[in-house]
């Protein structure tokens, strides 16, 4: 188990056991929370909650930059927006990838300067442009000719980079063809935008919680030959924002960040050093990256009750748990199964069944998992506390202001 996956201080190994037999290895051998969150979640809090260790938010920060220090972190917000992570984020040295005024206020209200924001959104108001120039903020993401003409109108002298498909490949929470142009069209869009008087980088997303380390590879390939063609033309590609895509610890094992750093700069040295020389060079483009789940998911432990354990006839073997967080409460990545998160209950290694696990609202949609072969144990019965581990990203935020009364998700940082 790498150290970046875990935080250095561990509860006991008595509380650690396995959620299902076949569960990751790495999960069973250490402690997935601190003696500090371990003492929170003791305390209790009404549920349901999170519960944030920003010392686990630092430590990834750190290795990061430790494993990628050719990159610029921008931490991407919208993944957990609480003002003590981002002043823990501003510490370290971290910049910001925004996506509305809301979190450049935010992102400007925590002590950050406008330089250390990139407005990574391609679909902006032009108001809000005017709005974030007025600001001081001077990176503009766009991935067409239509908001190419705000940025012209309204961010004159600024960076711009175009982001290019990316076809999420890999990815359990992949971002489809929403965002991005080929690489064909960004070719015509820099051109313009170099004559523009802006200076011009381009950008990509490899889509959310990546599992192939390798998954940079293509889209570098990519702006390799667009780069080239570019330079032909006379204009030089200044930033390549290689985007967020950086694992969280779900229930399939994933990679340490190391070797998804190591894959990137083989990446970047195989497609971009033949152009611009040496990585890291006067002439190689700033290479920023975007993390966003990996830098909080780990860090956020998430506390709910047992409100009901059913069954649809008394002969059934697979029960029906229904917790008092759902869909609507902030587990929304759970559509389609594609976040699987672990869980732990206070009778785990106890002998465990099939169950199909569901929110506490009256919608049919909230039901969490009923594909995923989650095993709970029998003993497992209505006031237990269950613990969603690495909910730190995507969550919060994601919870519904009041549906059916149920209040938003509580969140604290420790
Ligand atoms: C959401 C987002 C990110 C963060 O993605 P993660 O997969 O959470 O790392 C980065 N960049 C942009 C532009 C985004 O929209």
């Amino acid at each position: 188990m790498p150290t970046t996956l875990v935080p250095t201080r561990l509860v006991s190994p008595r509380l650690v056991s396995p959620v299902r037999e076949n569960q990751a290895q790495d999960s069973l051998s250490t402690a997935p929370y601190s003696e500090k969150v371990a003492a929170f979640l003791q305390e209790g809090h009404e549920t349901p909650f999170v519960v944030v260790d920003l010392e686990v938010v630092a430590e990834r920060y750190d290795a990061l930059h430790a494993a990628l220090p050719e990159a610029d972190i921008f931490y991407a917000v919208k993944a957990n927006p609480a003002p003590e992570i981002l002043n823990t984020l501003l510490e370290r040295g971290s910049s910001f990838d925004v996506a509305s005024p809301g979190e450049i206020d935010m992102v400007l209200a925590a002590g950050a300067t406008p330089d250390q924001i990139s407005y990574g959104n391609t679909i902006k108001k032009q108001r809000d442009i005017a709005g974030a120039y007025r600001q001081g903020v001077r990176i503009f993401a766009f991935d067409s000719e239509a908001e190419l003409a705000k940025l012209v109108a309204e961010a004159p002298g600024s960076l711009v980079f175009c982001r290019i498909l990316c076809n999420g490949e890999g990815a359990d929470w992949p971002l489809s063809r929403k965002f991005g142009c080929e690489t064909e069209e960004a070719e015509r869009l820099l051109l313009m935008a170099a004559d523009a008087g802006f200076e011009v980088g381009v950008s990509f997303h490899v889509g959310s919680q990546q599992r192939d380390v390798h998954a940079w590879d293509g889209a570098l390939a990519e702006i390799s030959s667009l780069a080239r063609r570019l330079l032909d033309e006379g204009v030089t590609l200044s930033v390549v924002n290689i985007g967020g895509g950086f694992p969280g610890t779900y229930l399939d094992p994933m990679r340490p960040v190391e070797n998804y750093a190591k894959a990137i700069r083989a990446a970047l040295q195989r497609h971009l050093e033949p152009l611009f020389g040496p990585i890291g060079g006067v002439n190689f483009p700033r290479i920023i990256a975007e993390p966003g789940r990996y830098m909080v998911a780990d860090a956020g432990v998430l506390q709910t009750e047992v409100v009901l354990v059913s069954k649809k006839h008394v002969l059934d073997d697979r029960r029906w748990v229904y917790l008092d967080v759902g869909k609507f409460g902030g587990l929304a990545e759970t559509m389609d199964e594609a976040i699987r998160y672990r869980l732990r209950t206070p009778h785990d290694g106890q002998m465990a069944g099939n169950v199909t696990i569901a929110g506490p609202t009256c919608d049919s949609a909230d039901v969490l998992y009923e594909k995923t072969d989650y095993r709970l144990p029998l003993a497992l019965e209505a006031g237990d506390l269950v613990e969603v581990l690495s909910t730190g990203a995507y969550t919060t935020t994601y919870s519904a202001i009041g549906f059916n009364g149920f209040a938003p998700l509580r969140a604290y940082c420790v």
